[in-house]
């Protein structure tokens, strides 16, 4: 079994999916807590659900791009299992994690979008760096960034990890904290080949909108 906190269909808001309807498996449980954390609510809440509860409930939506995020997805182990089931089912699947687990186990035909904690998140220090060696060429490594401090920091682990060579770079401002415009003019005066973004749900929606 495992805990779920909701199953909403709605519009990917980043990464290279961004824009694309989407069903999102919100698992409960999160082993960080970042200053930034959106989505407390996910910490506890939440029904036990079975592997076949979760893919029934994914099927009624009729929309082939499934993400699984939390939370952290990977605090519960059976989560790879339910990964793979969504694959098997022909289901285009990512997975959102917070980088503090391995994730060696997942399922290659997965699509992970891996975060790399910034300074200001508070939970730099839980990065699991090696997670950095599973990376393939479908994956994304996300940074959240909310202060210089935060940006230059990126750009280092982008340098130190050759991560420009490895996937897709992700940079995204913590939402109210720093200006886009801030870190799009960083990004363009450094020359630096990553992908900007914005969380498209908080444009759309009121910024504090759940299941969106
Ligand atoms: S990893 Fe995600 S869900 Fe967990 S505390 Fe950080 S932002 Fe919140």
């Amino acid at each position: 079994m495992i805990k779920i906190n909701e199953i909403y269909y709605s519009i990917q808001g980043e990464s290279s999916k961004a824009g694309l309807p989407c069903v999102f498996v919100r698992l409960t449980y999160c082993n960080l807590r970042c200053s930034y954390c959106d989505t407390e609510y996910a910490f506890y809440e939440g029904a036990e659900k079975s592997i076949d509860e979760i893919l029934e409930e994914v099927k009624k939506y009729k929309c082939n791009l499934v993400e699984v995020t939390g939370g952290e997805p990977l605090v519960q182990e059976e989560s790879n299992e339910l990964m793979k089931r969504l694959c098997d089912e022909g289901y285009e699947v990512m997975l959102e994690t917070g980088g503090s687990l391995p994730t060696q186990d997942v399922d290659k035909r997965v699509k992970i979008i891996l975060d790399l904690k910034c300074p200001s998140s508070k939970m730099m220090k839980k990065n699991l760096y090696s997670n950095i060696e599973y990376l393939k060429s479908t994956d994304e490594v996300k940074f959240v960034i909310g202060t210089r401090e935060d940006y230059e920091w990126s750009k280092e682990q982008v340098a130190r990890y050759e991560l420009i060579d490895k996937c897709e770079v992700l940079f995204s401002v913590v939402f109210g904290e720093l200006e886009p415009l801030q870190l799009v003019n960083w990004i363009i005066e450094d020359n630096l080949q990553v992908r900007f973004q914005l969380q498209m749900h908080k444009f759309i929606w009121e910024p504090e909108t759940k299941s969106v």
